[in-house]
C-alpha cells in the first residue's frame, strides 16, 4: 500500500525544500519530489519538517540498565567494578529488557538504525536473539554486530563473552543466515578490541565480513592505556599494527580511534577505513576527544555512535552530532572547524554508508527512514537557520514522529509499541537485581 506525506519542508540531503511530497510503499520512498507532482493518497503533516532517521553506527544496548551505577568513575573502575560484574548477572530476560529500553530511548530521539556490538554469548547465539526480538518489538533497524571476544584474552572479562574464532565466525554465519529476508535486521562480524582479539581473529572476522558483505566493527585505540598494551604486545601502535598485519581496508570500521596520530590517520584513509566517532561516550569516561576534523580533512569517512548506555547516558545522535561540533571547537580553539551540515552528514547518510545502507536520506528507492520535527518547537526558533538549529539548539520535545520502514513508531512523541508503564516496570525488576550486592 502506498502512502504519501507532505510537510512545509523537507531535507533533500543538503538543504531543506518547501512543499515537498514523499511517497513510501513497502517500507521504501518511491518518490520524492513536489507535492503536486507525487501521486497517492495525501497526507498533509503541517508545519513540520521531514528529516532522515539518524543513523546509530556504534552502541550496547545491554548497558542501558547500569546507568547510575557506572557514572563518574575512572575507566577502571567503570569497567572493573561496574561493567564486568553486573554483566555477569543479567539473564536472557534481563538482556532483553535492557534491549528494549535503549532502543526505545533511541526511537524516542529520532535513532531509525541502531548499531548492537554485543557479547553476551553464553557459548551461543540465544542472547543474540533476545537483542532482535527487542528491536522487532520496538520497531528499530538494527545491525547485530556479533561480537569475537577471544578465550584466552588476557582481561578480566567475564567467560560468558568468549569464544574461540572459528565458533564465532559459524555463530555470526548463522545469525547472519537466519535474519536473511528480514528487511529491519542485519548482522555483522565484530571482533572486540585488539586487547580482547589477535590479529588472526580479526582476519577470520574480516573474511565473514566479505562473505556476507557488510562491515567488520572494531574498538580500535580508545583509551590511552590501549596504545601502551598494544606496542608491549605487538612492538607497534595499534594502526600500524593493522596495517603489518594486512588488516586495514574498507571492511574494517575501526569505532573510537581516539589514541592516532598523522600517520595512522593517513594510513587508515589510504586505505579507506572508517571511524566510528562517539565523542559523548569518549567525554563520559574521561578517554579524550578523537581528532575528526584532521580526518575529515583527509578523506577518512566519520559516522557517529552514542556507544554503550552507562558510558554516555543518553540514545540521541542527534546530541551526538553536538558533542562532535563542540568537543572540536573546544579542542583546536576554533569554532569553525566541525559544522553542523558535516555533523549532519555524520549522524545520517554517512553513518548508513559505513553500515552498508541506504538509510538515512530521504530519497526514491532509499528505506522509508525518517522523523518530524514539530517547526513550531522553541527550540527550532528563530526560523531561518533549521538545519543549525537541529545540531545546536534542538532538544527532544521537537521530535514528534518517526517512521522505520515506512511505519510510523513515535507518535506525538510516544513509541506506538511499545506500553511505556510496562517497560519501566520491566525496567525496575532488573535494576534491583543489579543493586542488589
Ligand atoms: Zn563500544
Amino acid at each position: 500500500m502506498s502512502q504519501t506525506y507532505k510537510a512545509r519542508l523537507t531535507w533533500t540531503g543538503y538543504g531543506f525544500a518547501e512543499d515537498l511530497a514523499v511517497a513510501v510503499s513497502d517500507g521504501a520512498f518511491t518518490n520524492v519530489g513536489p507535492s503536486s507532482e507525487v501521486a497517492g493518497p495525501l497526507e498533509d503533516l503541517g508545519d513540520v519538517a521531514l528529516f532522515p532517521g539518524t543513523v546509530n553506527a556504534h552502541g550496547h544496548a545491554f548497558q542501558n540498565v547500569l546507568k547510575g551505577l557506572a557514572d563518574d568513575r575512572t575507566f577502571a573502575s567503570w569497567r572493573d567494578d561496574v561493567l564486568y560484574p553486573a554483566s555477569e548477572k543479567l539473564d536472557a530476560e534481563d538482556i532483553y529488557t535492557s534491549a528494549l529500553f535503549a532502543f526505545t530511548e533511541a526511537l524516542r530521539a529520532g535513532i531509525t538504525t541502531t548499531v548492537d556490538f554485543f557479547y553476551l554469548h553464553d557459548d551461543g547465539n540465544a542472547n543474540a536473539r533476545e537483542v532482535i526480538r527487542a528491536a522487532k518489538d520496538a520497531g528499530i533497524r538494527l545491525v547485530l554486530a556479533r561480537t569475537f571476544y577471544d578465550l584466552d584474552a588476557p582481561t578480566k572479562a567475564p567467560a560468558r563473552y568468549r569464544e574461540d574464532a572459528v565458533t564465532s565466525a559459524r555463530r555470526t554465519r548463522e545469525l547472519a543466515e537466519e535474519s536473511a529476508g528480514d528487511e529491519l535486521i542485519s548482522v555483522h562480524p565484530a571482533p572486540h578490541s585488539l586487547h580482547a582479539a589477535t590479529p588472526e581473529t580479526i582476519g577470520i572476522a574480516l573474511e565473514v565480513a566479505r562473505d556476507l558483505r557488510v562491515a567488520c566493527h572494531l574498538h580500535l585505540a580508545e583509551a590511552s592505556y590501549e596504545v601502551e598494551q598494544v606496542k608491549q604486545r605487538y612492538g607497534t601502535t595499534p594502526v600500524r599494527l593493522l596495517e603489518r598485519e594486512g588488516l586495514l581496508g574498507p571492511d574494517l570500521l575501526t569505532i573510537h580511534s581516539v589514541w592516532i596520530d598523522d600517520e595512522e590517520i593517513d594510513m587508515l584513509a589510504e586505505a579507506g577505513t572508517a571511524v566510528v566517532h562517539c565523542p559523548g561516550a569518549n567525554a563520559f569516561l574521561g578517554d579524550g576527544i578523537a581528532r575528526v576534523p584532521e580526518m575529515l580533512a583527509k578523506g577518512v569517512n566519520v559516522g557517529l555512535g552514542p556507544d554503550g548506555g552507562c558510558a554516555n547516558n543518553r540514545q540521541s545522535v542527534f546530541q551526538e552530532m553536538r558533542m562532535a561540533c563542540l568537543l572540536a571547537k573546544a579542542r583546536l580553539t576554533d569554532g569553525s572547524v566541525l559544522t553542523a551540515d558535516t555533523a549532519l552528514a555524520m549522524g545520517t547518510r554517512v553513518g548508513a554508508e559505513l553500515l552498508r545502507s541506504r538509510a538515512g536520506r530521504i530519497q526514491e528507492g532509499c528505506p522509508a527512514d525518517m522523523v518530524v520535527l514539530d517547526l513550531s518547537e522553541l527550540s527550532l526558533q528563530p526560523p531561518g537557520y533549521l538545519h543549525k538549529h537541529i545540531v545546536n539548539s534542538m532538544t527532544e520535545r521537537a521530535v514528534s514522529k518517526v517512521m522505520v520502514g515506512g511505519r510510523w513508531t513515535v507518535i506525538d512523541g510516544k513509541p506506538v509499541q511499545i506500553d511505556g508503564s510496562e517497560l519501566n516496570e520491566r525496567i525496575a525488576r532488573t535494576a534491583r537485581k543489579l543493586h542488589s550486592p
